[in-house]
């Protein structure tokens, strides 16, 4: 539903006993009788108050305007002007009318014009800079929304069949948080977290999106007559809109890779702020970023054989040697994305606990993650590698949506971090550090890894840290290895079997014969090598 009855009203007019403008004084605007009068002009929902003697007249905008009742007969209607950015003043008047009747149905069609008004937009909400332009780069933002605009890319996400059956199943095995309720769909997409939520009963769905999708959504809500009155879909970013009433239950989509890219957790948090109400509940309601090193000899060659085509000193007569450094840099600065065998993690897994219902916007800005694992065996470890979850905490079931190695693949797969230069760890040695992960304007997050192999056995506490290395790594630009073979070692075989030991000088410079034999042994797999 998106056109309110309210529309085909063009005007409606209530009668004063008198309006008294608040910010001057008694003289310059005396209480006068008046008429009030709500009407709908070029898509902006205003109030009007004229004077009877036609001296003054105030008028507001519906999506910004209050009321607040001083009495039975009285009210004061008070709103932002923003018809000067820079110095901005609320206006207000003081409302009488001549009976308790006039009174009630002024206050009830107050309600449902500014409801038309907000669920229809606002010249004057949507021409403010809101929170998310100011943290926002411009050309990222336009280049997000552009991609969510796609139906292709909605389709990946809707064909992820973990995430969109585990949200099903959540919300169909808890109806009780939401039928009768009223729900916000935090970036609906296509809106099928939005009809999940009315198939469980929903009172009404407020679906909120601010790319082209909207559209799309409207179409395919549309089609769905089972829903369609029971979905507003709103076109708009969840920091600039406004919504007519309170929210029991948000649901919501809003993980990246590393759980915070694309950094929708803040729009996530913001909308918590300024649409549920105080004991709503929001689905997810948790979410973890689970880390623990591992140990990948084979991705560890394949990055650093990358930059080799720098080490050329003879391309076409030129000396490429000077960008090798850079080259190599730039690679291991990339997160790895794919699917990996959990057996390659070399110590039982941490995490770090977001709470949605609790973590302030700014609280995305940096976090700050201690590390401290124990090695089960002796290995050379290339770096960190991690995942997330999230868990639908529902009245009736507690569910969990993982993304961890080994569980079925959704389509975030997991992350690693490839430190450049690999500490070397014996079976029950301590690896401490840390992972900073900083925001950037771009959507994303700079991430400063540091792993560290402390001092064991007898007389270890005498010792410190033994080897350390780190790595700056852009979660914007990762390198997609999905379509990489990856040569595991089968089921049947032991854990972390012997694997190729190089030292790190000699690393860089192995010939990468000997590996692509290796990876060509899985046929289906090895036509593309080096798909960004
Ligand atoms: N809920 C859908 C889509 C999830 S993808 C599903 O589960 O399939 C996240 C969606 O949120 C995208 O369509 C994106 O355009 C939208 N989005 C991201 N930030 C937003 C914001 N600040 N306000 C409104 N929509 C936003």
């Amino acid at each position: 539903m998106d056109a309110s009855p309210l529309k085909k009203l063009e005007q409606l007019e209530f009668s004063l006993d008198s309006v008294t403008d608040l910010s001057s004084s008694p003289s310059a605007s005396p209480s006068s009788p008046a008429v009030a009068t709500f009407s709908c002009v070029d898509g902006v929902t205003e109030l009007r108050f004229l004077q009877s003697d036609s001296t003054h007249c105030f008028t507001f905008d519906l999506a910004s305007a209050q009321l607040f009742k001083l009495g039975t007969v009285q009210f004061i209607c008070v709103s932002d002007d923003n018809s000067e950015e820079e110095r901005s003043f609320s206006k207000g008047v003081n409302i009488k009318f001549g009976s308790e009747k006039d009174s009630k149905e002024f206050c009830d069609s107050f309600e449902e014009w500014r409801k038309d008004a907000l669920v229809h937009g606002s010249s004057t909400v949507s021409a403010s800079k809101s929170k998310f332009d100011d943290k926002i780069e411009a050309s990222s933002a336009k280049m997000y929304f552009h991609y969510y605009g796609q139906l292709l890319h909605q389709q990946n996400m809707l064909q992820d069949y973990v995430r969109t059956g585990t949200y099903y199943a959540a919300v169909m095995e808890n109806r009780s948080d939401f039928a009768g309720r009223v729900v916000v769909d935090v970036g609906a997409g296509s809106g099928i977290l939005s009809m999940f939520a009315a198939q469980a009963g929903a009172k009404h769905v407020y679906a909120v999106e601010a790319s082209e999708m909207a559209e799309y959504a409207r179409k395919l809500i549309a089609g769905n007559p089972l829903f369609a009155d029971r979905i507003t879909v709103i076109k708009g970013k969840v920091e600039d809109i406004e919504l007519p009433e309170k929210a029991d239950i948000l649901i919501s989509e809003p993980m990246g890779t590393l759980l915070v890219n694309e950094r929708m957790l803040e729009s996530y948090v913001i909308a918590r702020d300024r649409f549920m109400s105080p004991n709503g509940k929001m689905f997810p309601t948790v979410g973890r970023i689970h880390m623990a090193p591992f140990s990948d000899e084979f991705l560890f060659i394949e990055m650093a054989n990358k930059a080799l085509f720098w080490q050329q000193q003879n391309y076409y007569g030129v000396d490429l040697t000077p960008l090798f450094g850079s080259a190599h840099q730039g690679y291991f600065s990339q997160p790895v994305v794919d699917a990996f065998d959990p057996r390659l993690l070399v110590a039982p897994p941490t995490f770090h606990t977001i709470d949605f219902t609790q973590m302030k916007e700014e609280d995305f800005y940096e976090i700050d993650i201690p590390l401290k694992f124990t090695s089960s065996v002796c290995t050379r470890v290339h770096g960190l590698a991690c995942w997330f979850d999230v868990l639908f905490d529902g009245s009736t079931v507690q569910r969990w949506l993982t993304t961890a190695p080994g569980a079925p693949t959704t389509h975030w797969y997991q992350i690693r971090c490839v430190l450049a230069q690999p500490i070397y760890v014996m079976a029950g040695q301590e690896i401490t550090g840390r992972l900073h992960l900083v925001a950037h304007s771009a959507q994303s997050y700079t991430i400063d890894l540091t792993l560290s192999a402390k001092m064991w056995g007898p007389g270890a506490s005498q010792g410190g840290i033994l080897q350390s290395s780190t790595g700056k790594f852009d979660l914007k630009e990762p390198y997609y290895r999905m379509s990489q073979p990856q040569a595991y070692p089968a089921a049947q075989e032991p854990p972390l079997p012997p694997q190729p030991q190089l030292n790190p000088q000699q690393d860089i410079q192995i010939q990468s014969d000997d590996f692509e034999e290796e990876l060509l042994q899985e046929p289906a797999q090895n036509a593309s090598t080096t798909q960004l």
